[in-house]
């Protein structure tokens, strides 16, 4: 891979970005994209969640812009300008407007969460009998098919985030998939390969080795992504991937940055 589209710094929940951009470049990656975690919805539990977890790029883009020109002067790697925006079906209208309003390089989409509920808090999900957890599922291939649908992002983040979560993994149908696919074939927005697990608990990629299969069958390609919050997880990341790409004959999308 040539570009890491996917990191976090310490605008959202990663680390110093010069210590991230240092870490792409000795990866020998030619660029990196800052994509921090954005929550622009006014709905409680949400403003709730993003004010606990001190998410506030939407007040400090600016400033974390002006770090980013200062350092693009310093380093030898592409450095983008980026965001992770939540999306919700219900708040639409807010995320464009603040997408016009701010003019990222590119946006990244993620579904986060269900029933307002980030998908990652397992104990929430185990607790439901199986018929629920499998109309939670349905619920959020509906989410990211809507999310592709918007035209909103450039990018659609982890298009199966739910696999990292035991209660939820396994859920996913080929009907899912190939759904999701069709969504891909008819948008601009791109699906993420993302590394974000593999060296992890989950130990796979998103999206899952038959999704793939399903968006390769309807000639959907993807674009990639470490989703590192660490310095020291972007060169393992970036290996694993070019390893999937080499296997699969994957040319990953450069995004028009
Ligand atoms: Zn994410
Ligand atoms: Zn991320």
């Amino acid at each position: 891979m040539e570009q890491d589209y996917h990191t976090h710094s310490t605008y959202s929940d990663g680390r110093f970005l010069f210590a991230m951009v240092r870490a792409a470049s000795e990866a020998g990656l030619s660029g990196i994209g800052i994509s921090d975690h954005c929550t622009v919805s006014e709905r409680e539990p949400m403003r709730g969640q993003r004010n606990l977890l001190g998410f506030n790029l939407d007040v400090t883009y600016e400033r974390r812009r002006g770090a980013i020109e200062g350092l693009r002067e310093r380093v030898d790697i592409a450095v983008h300008d980026a965001v992770e925006m939540d999306y919700d079906p219900r708040e639409e209208g807010a995320i464009a407007d603040f997408l016009d309003q701010a003019g990222f390089d590119y946006a990244i989409g993620s579904v986060h969460h269900l029933e307002d509920t980030n998908v990652h808090v397992e104990p929430y999900f185990a607790e439901k009998p199986e018929r629920e957890r499998r109309a939670l599922v349905d619920r959020y291939f509906e989410k990211v098919v809507s999310l592709v649908e918007s035209e909103l992002f450039a990018v659609a983040a982890h298009p199966d985030l739910i696999e990292r979560t035991p209660a939820l993994r396994g859920l996913a149908s080929e009907e899912h998939y190939r759904r999701t696919a069709e969504a891909f074939v008819r948008s601009r927005t791109v699906p993420e390969l993302n590394a974000g697990r593999v060296l992890d608990d989950y130990g796979s990629f998103h999206p899952s080795p038959v999704f793939l299969d399903a968006l390769a069958e309807h000639g959907v390609r993807v674009t990639v992504g470490t989703d590192s919050h660490r310095p020291e997880e972007v060169a393992p990341r970036a290996e694993r991937i070019d390893e999937l790409l080499d296997e699969r004959g994957i040319e990953p999308v450069e995004l028009a940055v």
